[in-house]
Order: structure tokens, then C-alpha cells, then sequence
């Protein structure tokens, strides 16, 4: 059995890695052997399974059908290719599917368990119609829309604390008073055109723990409270950490588990399912990564897990 055990089904996490079995595409994307070593870490704790792929109709339920099909044809421009950081092969629209899909099943995970993980995901940078910013599909917003669609949720928060503003998130969501966008991200970072929707928290360079930590207290906190969201979708990126080659803040290892313990506790407490993503992470030390991504699962776990033993206990 996994280290973290409990009467109940254990958690699973969902992965797809982006470039399992391929050289890292970029420079800042981790490589491959620490992601190995990561992968193999996080499944001392729990399960790792691959998803099925997305449903190609979900995707269309908020991606422009034509952006869908010329994108699975090869048929984009250098600029489109541009924009989205990497040149275009067959294994951009394979990824996406796969990275998309892992995050439904672990939404279906999290309305049935409480906690849902997928250890790839939160690429919320794509629009209905064109991607950007290593984002082909809005996983966030193909779930929140599957959500919706299927009745099995009324509000939903999804709460974006990668270092990036979730621009694609916002403008797709801005729409949808059943969704709240909250956003805490870098002010002078990418993208330098940040959209108005939502609920957002620009932080300057060089945030610490402190600072960053006081704004989730002090701004995040209320505004989800006073959504009263029924389920929850976190983006828990790791580049909000120093040393992050595409991040600007500065926060600790200490810092982020203590983020991530807010976030989890938060909706622990409140009973809301969570699904969590792990969106952006770029450190110049891979071990920083993996024992930030390690903090997410470990935290996540905890607050989920007591609060199913306790659950249990009062039955
Ligand atoms: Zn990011």
C-alpha cells in the first residue's frame, strides 16, 4: 500500500507527461530524468494511471471547432506555432488530449472522493480560438464547462496561483456568472497583457513568503468565501518559486507547502471538491521542483485524508 493509507479508496493522480520518452522540447521544461525520478517519488504516495484521452466533443463544448481542426491537420501559421512555444507536431494535439483528459478523470475523481489530482494540467494560457504560452486546450475550462453541462456543479471557483496570469481562463470564463476566475500572479510577467475578468492579484518582483502569503489571506481568501463556490479547481504552479527561470518571485519551499496547506485546508473544511493541477514550474534546480510538486501531493493529501478519517470516525 502507498505511505499515506486510509479505509477509503486511495487518491489517485493522473498524469500524462509531456515529453515522457522525449528530449525536454525547451530549455526551461525539466529533464527528462528528473521528471522520472519525480514521477517515481510521487508514486510512493500514490497511485499514478494514466487517463483516457479527452473526448474530442469536449473539447469542442469551448474551443472553436475550426481552431480544433486545423491545429489536428498541421494546418497553423509560424506566428500561431510562435505564440504557442513550440513548433507544431502530431504530439501537440496528442498532449493536449491526454493532459486534458487526465484532468476530467480527476475531476469525476474529486466529486466522487473530494480530491482529484492530475500531475500535468492547468494550461490556461489557450483561448477558444488560439493558443499561446505552451497551451493548446484550456483543461480548466473544459472541465468547469463539463461541470456546468453535466449539473454536477453550480459554482465554480477556479483558483489559479501559478505565477502567470490565467489569461485564457479568464477571458473564456468572463462570461459565466457560475464561474469566479481568481488569479494571483506576477505583475511583470507574462502575459504583459493581462485580462480585466475575474478576480485578480498582481504582485510585484521579488514577492517573498510573507507578502505573498499575507495577499492569499488577505484577498484570496474572502473572495472565494464570498463566491460560495460548490467545486473548486486549483492551479498549484511551482513557479512562484525562487530560482524558477520564468517566474520573478521569491518564494521558499516552505512558502509554497504553506500555500498549498491554505488552499487545501480551505476547502477541506468548506467540504468543496477540489481538483488540483500542476500548471507551470521551470526552476533551474530540478530537485527544487520535484520537492515543491512532492509538498503539493503531500499536502493535499493530509488535509484530504484527515478529513476523511475524521468523516469516518463521526459515522
Ligand atoms: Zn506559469
Amino acid at each position: 500500500m502507498a505511505a499515506f493509507s486510509h479505509p477509503f479508496r486511495a487518491f489517485t493522480a493522473y498524469r500524462r507527461a509531456a515529453y515522457a520518452g522525449q528530449p525536454a522540447p525547451r530549455r526551461q521544461f525539466m529533464a527528462r530524468e528528473a521528471m522520472l525520478e519525480l514521477l517515481e517519488r510521487v508514486g510512493e504516495l500514490l497511485p499514478l494511471e494514466e487517463a483516457p484521452d479527452l473526448p474530442w466533443a469536449l473539447a469542442e463544448q469551448v474551443h472553436d471547432p475550426a481552431y480544433l481542426a486545423r491545429w489536428k491537420g498541421g494546418d497553423v501559421t509560424r506566428a500561431e506555432e510562435r505564440a504557442l512555444g513550440f513548433a507544431w507536431t502530431p504530439a501537440v494535439v496528442e498532449r493536449g488530449l491526454g493532459s486534458s483528459g487526465a484532468t476530467l478523470a480527476a475531476t469525476r475523481d474529486a466529486l466522487s472522493w473530494g480530491l482529484g489530482l492530475n500531475f500535468g494540467g492547468g494550461t490556461h494560457h489557450a483561448y477558444t480560438d488560439h493558443a499561446e504560452g505552451f497551451s493548446f486546450l484550456n483543461d480548466v475550462v473544459i472541465s468547469a464547462r463539463w461541470l456546468l453541462d453535466s449539473g454536477q456543479a453550480r459554482r465554480i471557483l477556479t483558483l489559479d496561483l501559478d505565477v502567470h496570469q490565467g489569461n485564457g481562463t479568464a477571458a473564456m470564463l468572463a462570461h459565466e456568472a457560475r464561474a469566479l476566475t481568481v488569479s494571483m500572479h506576477g505583475a511583470n510577467n507574462y502575459p504583459f497583457q493581462k485580462e480585466a475578468a475575474g478576480f485578480n492579484i498582481a504582485l510585484p518582483d521579488g514577492t517573498d513568503d510573507a507578502a505573498y502569503l499575507a495577499a492569499l489571506d488577505s484577498q484570496v481568501a474572502p473572495a472565494m468565501a464570498a463566491f460560495r463556490p460548490d467545486f473548486a479547481i486549483y492551479l498549484a504552479g511551482a513557479d512562484v518559486l525562487a530560482g524558477d527561470q520564468l517566474g520573478k518571485l521569491a518564494l521558499s519551499l516552505d512558502g509554497v507547502r504553506q500555500r498549498d496547506e491554505r488552499v487545501f485546508r480551505w476547502a477541506a473544511r468548506a467540504r468543496i471538491p477540489l481538483v488540483t493541477v500542476m500548471a507551470g514550474g521551470y526552476n533551474r534546480d530540478p530537485q527544487q521542483l520535484i520537492a515543491a510538486r512532492l509538498g503539493t501531493v503531500e499536502a493535499a493529501l493530509e488535509a484530504f485524508g484527515k478529513r476523511r478519517a475524521q468523516a469516518a470516525e463521526s459515522r
